[in-house]
């Protein structure tokens, strides 16, 4: 599937539309999330253009992968989540995931509740 321009977090890094900044290097941005689901609810973004995560870990330059990891964990740092969070990656439709650009989430701030629901058996 190829990746749509279009999309609200492509607009964003093309300053198109505004964002409540956290962090920003030569490879992520870090911006609240605009409905957080936590106190503290941060999406991180790589700056190239990947849709999912596995077109980012498969084809993203391995340093970059690494990079992107890296700086997720030092941004939870940042925003002083010593007594943890939880990171999220919704990856296609059964994934839940509402914007096609690769994106973590990083939720905190209080506790976050069940990881997902209980299956319902059909
Ligand atoms: P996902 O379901 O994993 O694709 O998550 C997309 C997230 O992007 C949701 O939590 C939305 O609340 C969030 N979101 C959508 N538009 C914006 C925006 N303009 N600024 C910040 N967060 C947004």
């Amino acid at each position: 599937m190829d990746y749509d321009t279009q999309n609200i977090f492509a607009k964003i890094l093309r300053g198109e539309i505004p964002c409540q900044k956290v962090f920003e290097d030569d490879c992520v941005l870090a911006f609240r999330d605009i409905n957080p689901k936590a106190p503290i609810h941060v999406l991180v973004i790589p700056k190239g253009s990947y849709r999912d995560y596995p077109s980012f870990c498969l084809k993203a330059p391995q340093m970059l992968v690494a990079q992107f990891f890296a700086r997720v964990a030092q941004i939870a740092q940042d925003l002083q989540l010593d007594e943890g969070y939880r990171l999220i990656i919704n990856t296609g439709d059964h994934g839940g995931q509402e914007v096609a650009h690769f994106h973590a989430h990083i939720l905190g701030g209080s506790h976050v509740g069940p990881m997902v629901c209980p299956h319902k058996q059909q």
